[in-house]
């Protein structure tokens, strides 16, 4: 019999598995994703107190499974449902699209806690209306879960032979590469786009852990659209397709 586990979670996906179970995807903080049947999770009363919507952060009890069996949960209590901000739906899309990445970037069983706390801090940002625009928030998430998965682009250094990049005028950025290149690593390469210097510097801003004045910061309409044409372009290529909620994400699917 398996000893029962603990963990707080942030609920990814849920799909209906008969009247009133439940098979959940959840983002664990201390176990990383887990996916699991929750039997009666569809039930107002019971164990689960109609606590499983998507984005709820829930204290959950479960029975790990061996390899290829669900896991089981037995009890989840709500600590706190999402909410997006007044009359504003991209909240409400970004919320579902920091789902989306945590349940595509992360493996099962494979705990991120640093990850967990910006995703329970950006969705809990997402609802407050004082709170930075969304775009900002999208921003800062998407290059925090990157550079704590150790994808994030190199900015600075040349990512084929570490020399320094200018950051002035244009650089170049390779796709592939995932970084800036120096003139002499550009040449031949595949997939290398001219950027801005100001892209590339609001990006390294908006990466750095240590960085407080990002959520400040009005990013200028056309840096914007720059910005956002390199990182899709680098996300869709790490994710191997274009993440669904972009398409409701007009401002950063322009
Ligand atoms: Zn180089």
């Amino acid at each position: 019999m398996a000893t029962p586990e603990q963990a707080l979670a942030l609920v990814l996906r849920l799909v209906d598995f008969s009247e009133t179970s439940v098979i959940l995807t959840l983002f664990t903080r201390e176990f990383g994703k887990v996916r699991g049947l929750a039997k009666g999770g569809r039930r107002l009363k019971g164990p689960f107190e109609s606590a499983l919507d998507l984005l709820a952060l829930v204290r959950i009890v479960f029975l790990r499974k061996s390899s290829d069996a669900l896991d089981l949960l037995t009890e989840a209590k709500l600590e706190r449902r999402f909410r997006p901000r007044d009359r504003d739906l991209s909240s409400l899309y970004a919320g579902y699209y920091v789902a989306e990445l945590l349940n595509e970037l992360t493996d099962d069983y494979d705990p991120h806690p640093q990850l967990f706390d910006a995703a329970v801090q950006t969705l809990h940002a997402l609802h407050q209306t004082a709170g930075p625009p969304v775009e900002s928030l999208v921003l800062r998430f998407e290059l925090t879960t990157l550079g704590l998965l150790g994808h994030l682009p190199s900015w600075r250094e040349c990512v084929e032979c570490g020399a320094a990049v200018a950051n002035s005028g244009r650089v170049a950025f390779g796709q592939l590469s995932g970084g800036v290149l120096c003139n002499e690593c550009r040449r031949g390469k595949k997939q290398v786009v001219s950027v801005s210097a100001s892209v590339i510097q609001t990006l390294a801003r908006f990466a750095d852990p240590a960085d407080v004045t990002w959520s400040q910061t009005v990013v200028d309409r056309r840096v914007q659209g720059e910005l956002r044409a390199v990182l899709n372009h680098y996300l869709a290529n790490l994710l191997g397709h274009k993440p669904r909620m972009w398409e409701y994400l007009a401002k950063i699917s322009s």
